[in-house]
């Protein structure tokens, strides 16, 4: 029995999906995740590739150059990448889910040509851009700012910790267009199409973070950043809403991203603890061990299943905005717990850089922040269960 994807009862596309993420994750990723981890580096080229391999287009629909896929689908291909570097994932799950989705639901036809399908044909990497140094949780405090100038917009203010900021084509970029003195709110927020060409747009260097160091995180000062009246996407006050409906299909990309972090440390503390032995057996003849490891599997096992089940959902065309935060936080915590577990049982060799569990164990960390802190999800949760009740 493994706790890898059981590829039996998968579709044909499914399967063929899964081993071929698998594969790449086994031959192109995984051999290198460690050195990528401790250089800060990310690796352009693997993206590229995977770009030509269609899997920055899963998400968009086929009359788009995507490749169509249902959310099921797109969670088994994403938790194999996960499985090989959360950091690769988190780069093609931001990319699919939210710039991809605010495009396919509000791009005019000439911003899909423009931008949607040579995103999904793997030849522009896309990434977006909500939070500011001041406001994360409250997301719709930002103070980022476009004013109109003639036809054109004007933007300017500083943003934080934009994964692909610094490496990406184009960015999804949310700011204000209501005034000062006549504040909106939420209903002030609009999104714009950043070419990340453009004069103005100025990337700061890749932060120095505890874990998914591959990743591309920056800030980003926008330097009166012009841009003609096409780059604004659907409605002017709606780009608040428009963040919040990619970051349903985003929190579902992190919950799987959670679960691969968690497969991957279960399946090095299995084999580690058929293997050293203490008292003169294996570490997996303890009872104390199993106890430890069938948890651990358990927990795997809700994490993904709760995942998938929310997947199924959207695919049906229902709401999920709660149950995308419930299996972000159940998976987040279960990647956290897991990885906590699985340095525990490699002990002292847990602690060091030369055994892949440490890395695991400081990639989870960032699921119970980004996309919403763990609190948020709550707060998302229990405001609906209100609303029902
Ligand atoms: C590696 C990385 C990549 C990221 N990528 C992106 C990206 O691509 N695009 C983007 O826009 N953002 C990105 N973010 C930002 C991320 O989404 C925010 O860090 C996150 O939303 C939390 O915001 P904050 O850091 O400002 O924390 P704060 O909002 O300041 O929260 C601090 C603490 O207070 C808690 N808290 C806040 N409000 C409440 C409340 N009402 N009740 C209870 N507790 C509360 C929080 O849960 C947290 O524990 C990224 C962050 C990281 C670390």
């Amino acid at each position: 029995m493994s706790i890898a994807i059981e590829t039996a009862g998968l579709s044909e596309t499914q399967r063929q999906i899964v081993e071929l993420a698998r594969e790449f994750a086994r031959t192109r990723i995984e051999p290198h995740a460690a050195e990528w981890d401790r250089t800060k580096h990310f690796p352009r080229d693997v993206i590229a590739e995977l770009g030509r391999l269609g899997f920055l287009g899963m998400a968009t629909p086929e009359e788009d150059d995507g490749m169509g896929l249902d959310a099921v689908t797109y969670l088994l291909a994403l938790e194999e990448l996960a499985a090989g570097d959360a950091s690769i994932a988190v780069s093609v799950a931001i990319h699919n889910a939210i710039p991809t989705t605010m495009l396919v639901r509000h791009g005019s036809p000439p911003q899909k040509e423009r931008w949607l399908k040579p995103m999904a044909r793997g030849e522009l990497l896309a990434g977006f851009a909500l939070s500011e140094p001041g406001s994360g949780s409250d997301a719709a405090s930002l103070c980022a700012q476009a004013v109109r100038d003639g036809a054109d917009w004007v933007l300017s203010g500083a943003k934080a910790w934009a994964t692909n900021g610094g490496t990406a084509d184009v960015m999804m970029i949310m700011v204000r267009t209501d005034r000062p003195g006549a504040r909106r709110g939420a209903k002030g927020i609009s999104t714009f199409i950043v070419p990340t060409d453009a004069a103005g747009y100025r990337p700061g260097k890749p932060e120095d973070k505890l874990g998914l160091r591959a990743s591309n995180t920056v800030a980003i000062a926008l330097e009166d950043v012009r841009l003609p009246a096409e780059h604004l996407l659907g409605e002017e006050g709606l780009g608040f809403v428009y963040a919040m409906e990619g970051l349903d299909v985003g929190r579902l990309g992190i919950a799987i991203q959670a679960v691969g972090i968690a497969r991957r440390a279960l399946e090095h503390a299995l084999a580690y603890c058929a293997e050293r032995r203490q008292f003169g057996r294996p570490l997996r003849e303890f009872q104390a061990v199993q106890f430890k490891l069938a948890d651990m599997a358990t927990r795997v096992e809700g994490a993904r299943a709760l995942a998938h089940a929310v997947a199924a959902r959207k695919d049906r065309g229902e709401e999920i905005t709660m149950q995308a935060s419930m299996a972000k936080l159940f998976a987040s915590e279960t990647a956290m717990w897991v990885t906590t577990q699985a340095v525990q049982l490699f002990g002292g060799y847990g602690y060091m850089r030369d055994f892949p569990v440490e890395k695991l164990f400081r990639d989870a960390k960032v699921t119970e922040i980004y996309e919403g802190t763990s609190e948020i999800q709550r707060i998302v949760i229990a405001r609906d269960l209100y609303r029902g009740a």
